[in-house]
């Protein structure tokens, strides 16, 4: 197997995991990151069979399983009958289910850079990329936003997230994301612990809590709070005051209120806008896209990081059995297509069911689709589609 000299754009899971795969296969990694620290935003998400067997690669299941919470069921009541409309349990794909892993964001990073670290990969950081050249031989180098330039690598991965500028800007951004926060885990309060739940009123209110176990070093278990609302509305809820938002939110879901007691400045919460976008090209000579840098939606199936890993392997066998690059990535692309086509197809299909302005589409969610997909085999597809395990991801990549 040929070894290169790889860098690495980007220190999020698609980033980090590419990272030490390629590091274990012999590649002189390098790492480059914006921030002076490395450091992970956002709040909880959720690890799926998918995403877990790769961890369970890189000899990390047993950490993720130790900080994360065990997720059984995904569960959604909708209006104010609490009419279920969501009940997804991973037992209904059998014996062998597995099962997510509600974990915060800084968890996974630490897991994954903590281990990056203990490799001896180099990170370069303060490194804000602003775009790639290659070079007449097929190398690449890349632009830092302060004029530097980078030698030239044999390869450059693109593990930048939803806004890269190493590739062309493609997609939409939606009209709703959420605001997240992370609270303590209201302990005894009737919250399933095992359990992402969620309460929804039409499709233009969503509020929901995950929980995320404990952070590394930390006993208190975590809970990740997360509010729907349009980006274009963000001005208006702060308007509105906590208390008011507060009592809208109770008035959904009187449960919350352990919760909400603990928001005291909308600081705590943070937004996160999301975008639908798929690259056409996701590889060019001596770059590939990886992760929210070729695909990213919004998180209603909760793929995004376990694509992002599955990505990561995927490139990594691929430059194991290939004999030059082109070869490599063009298979690594090979691999992956059709499940990233897939996911976002899905995902693109249900966002509007959770998060639009539309009332047509709730009242089929609430009246007909909710209690259909209660009845099997609807209680096993849906069970596979959140695990990512629709298209079978993990055949081609000997997961
Ligand atoms: C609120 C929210 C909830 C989510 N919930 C889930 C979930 O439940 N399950 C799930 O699987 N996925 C979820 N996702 C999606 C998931 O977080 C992403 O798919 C995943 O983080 C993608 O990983 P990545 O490594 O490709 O990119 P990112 O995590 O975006 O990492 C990109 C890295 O590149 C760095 N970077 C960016 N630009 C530059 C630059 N110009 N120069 C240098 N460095 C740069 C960033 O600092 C970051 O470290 C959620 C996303 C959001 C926003």
């Amino acid at each position: 197997m040929p070894r290169y000299d790889i860098a690495i754009a980007g220190c999020g899971p698609a980033g980090l995991a590419t990272a030490l795969l390629l590091h274990r296969d012999g590649h002189r990694v390098t790492l480059f990151e914006r921030f002076n620290t490395p450091r992970p935003v956002g709040s909880g998400l959720m690890i799926q069979p998918t995403g877990f067997a790769v961890l369970r690669e890189l000899g990390l299941a047993q950490k993720l399983l130790d900080h994360g919470a065990r997720i059984a069921r995904l569960h959604g009541q909708a209006g104010q009958r609490g009419r279920v409309v969501l009940d997804v349990r991973y037992t209904a794909l059998g014996r062998r289910a597995g099962f997510g892993i509600g974990v915060h964001r800084a968890t996974l990073f630490a897991l994954l850079h903590d281990a990056v670290v203990a490799a001896g990969i180099p990170v370069q950081t303060g490194c804000a990329i602003t775009g790639s050249e290659a070079a007449s031989d097929g190398r690449r180098r890349l632009s830092l936003e302060d004029g530097r330039r980078t030698p030239c690598f044999d390869l450059v991965v693109d593990a930048l997230g939803t806004r890269t500028p190493l590739a062309p800007p493609c997609g939409r951004a939606l009209v709703y994301g959420a605001l997240w926060g992370t609270l303590a885990w209201p302990e005894g309060t009737g919250f399933d612990p095992a359990a992402l739940e969620q309460r929804y009123n039409r499709a233009s209110v969503m509020v929901g809590v995950l929980p995320v176990g404990r952070f590394p070093g930390g006993t208190q278990a975590q809970a990740a709070f997360f509010w729907s609302i349009r980006a274009d509305r963000l001005a208006a809820w702060r308007a509105v005051g906590l208390d008011g938002w507060k009592a809208q939110v109770e008035t959904l879901w009187p449960m919350t209120r352990p919760l909400l007691s603990q928001i005291d400045t909308p600081d705590q919460l943070t937004f996160a806008g999301y975008a639908h976008r798929t690259l056409p090209t996701p590889a060019e000579t001596g770059l590939i896209h990886i992760g929210d840098a070729w695909h990213s939606a919004s998180p209603q199936l909760g793929q995004g990081a376990n694509m992002a890993l599955l990505d990561a392997y995927a490139l990594a066998i691929a430059l194991r059995h290939s004999e030059d690059i082109p070869t490599a990535l063009a298979e690594a692309v090979r691999m992956r297509r059709s499940h990233v086509r897939l996911y976002q197809a899905l995902t693109a299909l249900f966002t509007p069911v959770y998060q639009s302005d539309s009332r047509l589409l709730p009242l089929i969610r609430d009246r007909l689709v909710g209690p259909l997909s209660r009845l099997w085999p609807a209680t096993r597809i849906q069970a596979a589609m959140v695990s990512g395990l629709v298209g079978d991801p993990m055949t081609p990549l000997g997961l």
